[in-house]
């Protein structure tokens, strides 16, 4: 119940390891061997551009993941400012891999706005208002890791009076909503495998055409100039696969975890009275809840839980094993004691009721034994 910290590897992911072809020679050799891997690639690029609707007047490259996609994306209209390095504009809910993407610029003189908001209507005219003639780049997720929030990212193209470029990253919107690049109206789209059920260490970033060629390792030719280094051809092609199961299947999916997420905020809610659920926008992903459970630890609570083999999380994976409570959460309005008391369950969809109901209930009895018996 920790998907968006990493799906696990879909059954078809598994297969294609356990039946590894020989070879996946270096895609960039012109011999036969080479070519073979260019076409397991080329055919990965295919089935992710056809799982996003088509890339029309876009280009699809290949990164190690999600977090170099996001930093690729950050930089690139800064990378070659000089002294005028002008302004980026971010939304302050972004996962770590855009903010300290951004934060790090401010060395070199750009000038960062994190723009929150008190209610949801308020996010979007919030960030714009931001936006002058100097932003160069505006970054705003699709969807949150930590509160399955959904931003409407499509509204920004239109409502801004400037033309600064637009990011989004849509690392947890993808495989849980529909999701089209031609209608996003964005200039730069971040992508992971292990999210929606390939392998990890793989990602890409969606480049509108025209963009500057300011690839963020350079090196050899590869992905046509965007991105030097050796295509990792196992990672991309589990990532092809994992795309088309989001074609195929993502809508009976999201059903499924539209199910399991209502029964579990059912459940809770009539077992233990005080709990309450974090979410801001309208809008949700089908498979996240943030949970407050007051009076208990939340990274007490996710190891008792582990040692009753249900996973979730405590807020980000990569922020777990940090002290500091959640960004998010914060910038939400939440308490650093209701950031801290906050657990984050993500189910996959291919769980079974059974299991989920379940897991429910384990999650309840051991809130209910780390107050001291006493039930809420
Ligand atoms: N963006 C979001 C919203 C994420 O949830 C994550 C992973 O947790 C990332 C980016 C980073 O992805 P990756 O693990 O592929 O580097």
């Amino acid at each position: 119940m920790d998907a968006n910290a990493s799906f696990g590897l879909l059954p078809e992911v598994q297969d294609f390891l356990r039946e590894l072809p020989e070879g996946m020679l270096n895609a960039s050799s012109i011999h036969r061997g080479g070519q073979k891997s260019r076409a397991l690639i080329e055919e990965a690029r295919d089935e992710i551009g056809r799982a996003l609707g088509g890339v029309k007047n876009g280009r699809i490259v290949f990164t190690s993941g999600a977090t170099e996609a996001n930093n690729m994306a950050i930089g690139l209209p800064f990378a070659s400012c000089g002294s005028q390095a002008g302004e980026l504009v971010i939304s302050a809910y972004e996962h770590p891999s855009v903010r300290e993407a951004a934060f790090r610029l401010q060395t070199s003189g750009v000038k960062v706005k994190e723009v929150g908001a008190q209610s949801p209507t308020e996010l979007i005219p919030s960030i714009l208002a931001n936006v002058t003639a100097n932003t160069k780049l505006l970054s705003l997720m699709l969807a949150n890791n930590e509160t399955g929030d959904v931003f409407e990212v499509n509204k920004l193209k239109a409502a801004c009076s400037f033309a600064p470029y637009i990011h989004t990253d849509c690392v947890q919107a993808f495989g849980k909503l529909p999701l089209f690049w031609n209608s996003l109206g964005v200039d730069m789209l971040s992508l992971s495998a292990h999210k929606i059920g390939g392998l990890p260490g793989v990602g890409a970033l969606v480049l509108r055409e025209g963009l500057p060629n300011e690839p963020f390792i350079v090196g050899g030719p590869q992905e046509t100039r965007w991105r030097a280094g050796t295509e990792n051809i196992v990672g991309i092609v589990s990532f092809g696969i994992a795309a088309k199961c989001v074609r195929d299947n993502r809508e009976s999916l999201a059903r499924e975890m539209e199910k399991q997420k209502s029964f579990i905020e059912r459940y809770l809610s009539q077992e233990l009275s005080d709990v309450t659920f974090h979410r801001f926008a309208p809008t949700q992903l089908p498979n996240t809840l943030n949970v407050h459970t007051p009076g208990v630890n939340a990274d007490d609570l996710v190891v008792a839980l582990d040692l009753k083999n249900i996973l979730i999380s405590s807020g980000a994976a990569c922020a777990s094993g940090k002290p500091e409570p959640s960004h998010v959460l914060l910038a939400l309005g939440k308490s650093e004691k209701v950031a801290r008391e906050s657990i984050r369950i993500s189910v996959t969809g291919l769980e079974t009721m059974d299991q989920i109901r379940r897991a429910a209930e384990d999650i309840v009895s051991t809130v209910r034994e780390m107050r001291g018996g006493v039930t809420a």
